[in-house]
């Protein structure tokens, strides 16, 4: 089966050097060819280049994009997808005053999500869990990191863990799973954090290892949840079952968090919005990205990932959407870019960067996905026509997409 995309407007990311991450200035450039076509065969991308080089109109399926733009699907490196029921309750409290902590403190939030997914079945889960992914899939995310951490028990972590297997078995998306166990402390450990502690260490990742259900380990590093003696060691017992760190940090208190997790050879760091300059420092010279998540702040009026000073300073930053029922109850990557422009000030080749390439680096794919590059993975959004790809972030909340390729089929 080949796909040929014929007069396409401009298409972007084009990597003929696979590059697997990009930093500070190098995220200011987004290289692309005007007036190209795409060659795809099977799964992958095979050619591209400007129109007047296309030698053979010969395909199984020939797409016209006239007036249309052309580029790699998002990457979506931070996602809690596979959660039961929503939270919108919550959502008319906070609008009514109470704060995203009053509502944790009187059993709502994570712990809320918790007590829905443990009465909710393996199925059930995957139901509602997929028809978000489907939605996301057409908005353009061809590549998403699922974390648990709604479970809180062993068996109610598994199931979840086992969901996004089954996700990853069933669609064509590339899907990361990420074990999240010390997301919040549940009910019946109020009082013997150490017992929690001690149960993701010898029964979850032991079990977690047995049926290979993560690539990688994650903590909601912060006050009143898991502190950094707690989040080293998590970080620790999951390097031992041959998990790589991912750490939510920074998200309402700076305390040393990133440090720990650079330390530790962390993949990502995510969230940031609290960021001292002890923080960017630690970030230097390491190879671990740090992710924004401007949906969350956004939905909870906090302040945003400070953008300008990551990228000034040098530094990759990815962008991905954080979709949970609490915090983010959206994973629509092109709210994301534009937000990252809107209200971050990155440029739209910054935004674009860090959603696609960037993206893919932060959930370790960046060799397959993330660019236009030949051999890489065709998974392609093909926009409606778009005066430029600038019109993207600036027409935020419209969508600008009309066609989604994914593994080389049209979905
Ligand atoms: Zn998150």
């Amino acid at each position: 089966m080949t796909t040929l995309i014929t007069n396409i407007k401009e298409l972007l990311q084009v990597r003929d050097t696979n590059v697997l991450k990009l930093s500070g200035e190098e995220m200011k450039t987004l290289p692309t060819i005007k007036n190209a076509f795409l060659l795809i065969k099977h799964d992958t991308i095979v050619e591209y280049g400007k129109m007047e080089e296309l030698t053979s109109l010969e395909a199984d399926q020939v797409i016209d994009a006239t007036g249309k733009i052309v580029l790699p699907t998002w990457c979506d490196s931070h996602t809690h997808i596979v959660y039961a029921g929503n939270r919108e309750q919550e959502f008319v409290d906070r609008i009514n005053g109470l704060s995203y902590e009053d509502i944790a403190n009187r059993g709502g939030g994570i712990l809320n999500s918790a007590e829905k997914l443990q009465n909710t079945s393996e199925d059930d889960l995957y139901e509602q869990s997929i028809h978000r992914l489907k939605h996301v899939m057409k908005l353009g995310t061809g590549a998403i990191e699922i974390k648990s951490g709604y479970g809180l028990t062993t068996d109610s972590e598994l199931k979840m863990l086992r969901v996004i297997k089954r996700i990853k078995k069933e669609f064509p998306v590339k899907v990361k799973a990420t074990f999240l166990g010390a997301h919040a402390l549940p009910k019946a450990y109020k009082e013997d954090k150490k017992g929690y502690l001690d149960l993701m260490i010898n029964e979850m990742l032991p079990k977690i290892k047995e049926e290979n259900l993560a690539h990688y380990v994650d903590v909601f590093c912060e006050k009143g949840y898991f502190d950094l003696e707690d989040t080293e060691r998590i970080i620790e017992a999951g390097k031992k079952h041959g998990l790589t760190p991912k750490i939510h940090v920074n998200q309402f208190n700076a305390f040393g968090g990133i440090a720990l997790s650079v330390k530790h050879g962390a993949l990502s760091v995510d969230h940031l919005e609290e960021l001292k300059d002890e923080d960017i420092e630690a970030l230097k010279g390491s190879k671990t990205i740090a992710v924004a998540l401007p949906s969350c702040s956004y939905f909870l009026s906090i302040p945003y990932t400070p953008a300008r000073k990551i990228i000034d300073a040098g530094l990759p930053l990815a962008l991905a959407t954080d979709y949970n029922p609490g915090s983010t109850p959206s994973g629509n990557m092109n709210f994301v870019v534009s937000t990252a422009c809107i209200k971050m000030k990155m440029t739209p080749e910054e935004a674009i960067n860090a959603a696609t390439i960037n993206g893919a680096y932060a959930m370790g794919i960046s060799n397959e996905y993330g660019s236009i590059t030949r051999g890489k993975k065709a998974n392609i959004i093909i926009t409606k026509p778009v005066p430029s790809y600038n019109y993207l972030p600036y027409s935020f909340g419209e969508n600008n997409i009309e066609t989604v390729i994914i593994n080389g089929e049209v979905i």
